[in-house]
Order: structure tokens, then C-alpha cells, then sequence
């Protein structure tokens, strides 16, 4: 067993997007900081409603996954389709773009506090113009596992193992085969976990302080993992909140032009032109 540590740290910047949510991003910052298949990772956290109540009107995507994982907050996700949904704290909305879907994200407070967290996946070429899908999952699908030094793991994507048992999240079966775990420890309580050695893996630390190889990560930043089978964390004297991302890189190229991932500059053109003639979402 080779135990990971940590390549690189990719420090969150605060930005906004949509309407102007502000939100903190690491992942993505730049073309350089992904980490495949991982294109963006965007924290939102703010107790001030002018920080996120402009919200995400209709917007479109093609040729990736969106994961948003709401922590704190209520928001309402519509679709071209008709598509209405719902994500309460500690539920996740799963979003395949395919070939195009367009939508909005708008928040149904106005007051107190939202947090939580959107990740983009990448698609593989083969993927990239499959029918758009998604998979909206209630916090009571999401299973939580005790850990026995202390602490929990809210399991969203693959299956987490755990004194010999293993725990599969309400998302599995996808060619990125991505594992995504929200973990919170006790102070002084550490984390142990396999992940396959041919896999890309980063940990996202947002609430008290952790170490993972024996390197304190600084707050709000994403930790790219070294090559190695094994995750390994350590919480300090507040304890620790991070998520754990992993999955199979795709290995191919990336050309993005803001809400379209595609492989070759032709097709994010096409995906331009799609848009304008309101075609994007339509099979070719
Ligand atoms: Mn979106």
C-alpha cells in the first residue's frame, strides 16, 4: 500500500458566476488547476442574502456533469424540459449536460445561510452528446457511515469501505467511476480510506483544520493527491469537514468556453452555434 500525499495545492479564489453569487473557486481557477476528471469545484458560503440571491437564471451547458451538493440552503433547479427539482440541505442534484441542457439554479430563501458546493465532471468524447439527465437525491438516500475512531462519511458517489463493509452511495455505474465522500472528524480522530491507485484524487477541506500525508492543508483549498492506493487524514484540535473526490481520468483533451467542455475548439464552435439557433438541447 502506497499512501498518498499531497502533489499540489490550489488555493480558492473568490469570484462570482451566475447572476452574482459570490462563491470561492479552486478547481478550475485556471485551465491548469483541474484535476481529471474534475473540471471546477465552486464553494458557496454566506449568511448574507446579496450574496447569492440573484441566484443562476437559465443558463445553458453541454459535454460535462454538474454535481451540486447543498449543505445549508434551498434552491430550485428548471429545465428547457420542464424539469422542476428541489435541493434541500444535505441533498444533491446530479447533472448530466450530454448535449446540452439549459437551466437555472435559483434560491428559494431570502435570508440565512446557503452553503454548499458544485463540482464539474468531465465526459468522455463518446459521452460528451448523450441525452441530458439528471438524478435529484433526497438526504435520506444519502447513506452515512459511522466511523469507528469518531466521526462520519455522508457516501454521494461509489462505495466507501469501512471495517470490512462496504457502503454504496445513491450514484455508482459511471465511466469516471467517481467516488465523492463528505467526511467530518472529531478533533485528533484520523481517516483512512483505498482508493484505486490508477485513480485521480483531492481532498477539499471547509470546516476546522486537516492534515493528510502529514501536511496541514490551508483552509478552503483543494489538495491534489499524490499517485499511491491509500487516502490518509488526520483532524486537528477543532476537527475537520472535507470532501474527498477520486475518479478515472479520461485522458483526453480539454477545450472549455465557459458553460461548454468539449475536446476540440470545432466543437465548443459547434456548441456556440447550437445555442444561438436554439438547437443546443436537440438531437442532431
Ligand atoms: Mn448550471
Amino acid at each position: 500500500m502506497t499512501t498518498r500525499t499531497v502533489r499540489e495545492i490550489v488555493e480558492s479564489v473568490p469570484t462570482s458566476d451566475g447572476a452574482g453569487v459570490r462563491l470561492r473557486r479552486s478547481l478550475g481557477r485556471s485551465d491548469r488547476a483541474r484535476l481529471d476528471p474534475f473540471l471546477m469545484l465552486d464553494e458557496f458560503s454566506s449568511e448574507n442574502p446579496d450574496d447569492y440571491v440573484a441566484g443562476f437564471p437559465a443558463h445553458p451547458h453541454r459535454g460535462f456533469e454538474t454535481v451540486t451538493y447543498m449543505l445549508d440552503g434551498h434552491m430550485q433547479h428548471q429545465d428547457h424540459l420542464g424539469h422542476t427539482g428541489e435541493l434541500r440541505a444535505g441533498g444533491v442534484q446530479w447533472m448530466t449536460a450530454g448535449r446540452g441542457i439549459i437551466h437555472s439554479e435559483m434560491p428559494q430563501q431570502e435570508r440565512g445561510r446557503m452553503r454548499g458546493f458544485q463540482l464539474w465532471i468531465n465526459l468522455p468524447a463518446r459521452e460528451k452528446m448523450k441525452p441530458a439527465a439528471y438524478r435529484d437525491i433526497q438526504p435520506a438516500d444519502i447513506p452515512v457511515v459511522a466511523l469507528a475512531g469518531g466521526g462520519q462519511v455522508k457516501v454521494i458517489a461509489g462505495t466507501f469501505e469501512h471495517e470490512g463493509r462496504s457502503t454504496p452511495g445513491p450514484i455508482g455505474g459511471l465511466s469516471t467511476e467517481p467516488r465523492y465522500f463528505d467526511v467530518e472528524l472529531p478533533a485528533g480522530a484520523t481517516f483512512a480510506q483505498a482508493i484505486p491507485a490508477d485513480h485521480n484524487a483531492f481532498v477539499y477541506a471547509f470546516e476546522g483544520s486537516l492534515a493528510v500525508g502529514g501536511r496541514t492543508l490551508p483552509a478552503q483549498s483543494a489538495a491534489f493527491l499524490s499517485a499511491g492506493d491509500r487516502v490518509e487524514a488526520a483532524a486537528g484540535p477543532q476537527g475537520a469537514r472535507f470532501i474527498l473526490l477520486a475518479g478515472r481520468p479520461i485522458g483526453e483533451p480539454v477545450v472549455q468556453y465557459g458553460p461548454f467542455v468539449m475536446n476540440t475548439r470545432a466543437e465548443i464552435e459547434q456548441a456556440i452555434r447550437d445555442y444561438q439557433r436554439g438547437v443546443l438541447t436537440q438531437a442532431a
